[in-house]
């Protein structure tokens, strides 16, 4: 059994799509960065594509393209952070919508949705998204938004996108979500299963180097392309062109690194498996997690980033485990080439309830890894050494 083939191309895009020299008087081959915040018109009212640089920019509109094409979406768009791409989405809607999200989205995602949402008067209701019949008991009249993330963070759970658009789309009117940061448009297009809207947080492998914040969203609708087009200009949220540029820049190897993340993260995943200090290992790749079917239905891969619980499940273990360890650095954040190790209860998922984590298995033994590209046995020892002192702890 293995995952959807990836058909020819994607590199391909990656490399050419929004870079034409042509656009540029000078026919440079690398976009250059737009650094201006305004753009000289011809006569009052009459410009040639640019005007002010939150509503357009030619370095902006390069990455944007290259996104598009990669999702194989009509329309990309991107903002100054993941959460900024949400807050797109969320302000599409007005006070006395409703929201249908997974119960283990990013814990900012939750954040944003508890916490600024609801008191804009959107309310929210947090449902298991591997089980259909969850969505659809949580349907109510005013529900526009079903926003899922799959695979979740930190706990993989893969929900059936396919199952959960067509729901949704002979409902009514509801608009599907989809955040794809851990996939990436490598692994996962979620608008070839139906979803309306692919959002990312380019922080994280998109971007993949740990050095840029952003956000974007893809979608097929021209609709809705038109709506959060305006949004990002109405209010504000826009990245910066040096950010665009790095991304866009980091796109062109956005294949071979998750190729390579793809294949450390399983090596590590495996020997976690046949280690006698770990309880449990959740990896959509391995034929031990609970939705690896699915997985393998509706993805091209699985990438660098998987949880596992540790023995013994205490913050004395997990603790000693992430203090040991010499080449995963212990920080938030993952899909950067470098290898992260973190402990999702006291960081990333810290602002979800309490009484919430525990429901849904965010223990304090629960380690979330990134595993990033350097050379999978040199990971496989300093874990190695880090379960044998967190065992003696
Ligand atoms: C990091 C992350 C976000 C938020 O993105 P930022 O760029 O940090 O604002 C949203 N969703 C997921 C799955 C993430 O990992």
């Amino acid at each position: 059994m293995s995952f959807k083939s990836q058909p020819k191309g994607f590199a391909t895009k990656s490399i050419h799509a929004g870079q034409d020299p042509e656009q540029w008087k000078s026919a440079a081959v690398i976009p250059p960065i737009s650094l201006s915040t305004t753009f000289k018109q011809d006569a009052p009212g009459e410009h040639r594509g640019f005007e002010y640089s939150r509503s357009g920019n030619p370095t902006r509109n390069v990455l944007e393209q290259c996104l598009a094409a990669l999702d194989n979406a009509k329309y990309g768009l991107t903002f100054s952070s993941g959460l900024g791409a949400t807050t797109a989405v969320l302000t599409m809607l007005s006070s006395g919508d409703h929201i249908i999200m997974g119960d283990d989205v990013y814990g900012g995602t939750n954040r944003l949705i508890r916490q600024v949402a609801a008191r804009l008067g959107i309310s929210a209701t947090f449902v298991d998204p591997t089980k259909l019949e969850n969505i659809k008991a949580a349907f109510k009249p005013e529900t526009k938004l079903v926003w899922i993330e799959s695979p979740t963070n930190p706990l993989l759970k893969v929900a059936d996108i396919a199952a959960i658009s067509k729901l949704c789309h002979d409902h009514g009117k509801i608009i599907v979500a989809v955040d794809n940061t851990f996939l990436t448009s490598y692994f996962q297009r979620p608008l070839e299963l139906g979803a309306d809207l692919v959002c990312y947080s380019l922080t994280k492998y998109m971007n993949g180097h740990t050095d840029v914040v952003m956000g974007g969203i893809t979608m097929n609708c021209e609709d809705l392309y038109n709506r959060l087009k305006f949004l990002q200009n109405a209010v504000g949220i826009v990245p910066s062109p040096f950010d665009c540029y790095q991304v866009n820049r980091s796109l062109k190897t956005l294949a071979l690194r998750m190729e390579q993340h793809q294949k450390n993260a399983i090596q590590v995943a495996k020997f976690l498996e046949s280690h006698d200090f770990v309880e449990k290992v959740l990896h959509p790749g391995l034929p031990s997690h609970p939705q690896h079917k699915l997985a393998l239905k509706q993805t091209y891969g699985y990438s660098g980033v998987f949880s596992f619980y540790i023995k013994g499940g205490t913050l004395k273990q997990s603790s000693a485990f992430l203090k040991a360890l010499q080449l995963f650095t212990l920080a938030e954040s993952l899909g950067g080439y470098e290898s992260l190790a973190e402990l999702p209860s006291v960081m990333t998922h810290a602002s979800v309830p309490a009484e919430d984590r525990k429901t849904l298995g965010i223990t304090d033994g629960l380690i979330r890894l990134s595993v990033g590209l350097e050379d999978a046995e040199d990971l496989i020892n300093d874990i190695s050494r880090a379960l044998d002192i967190a065992a003696k702890a």
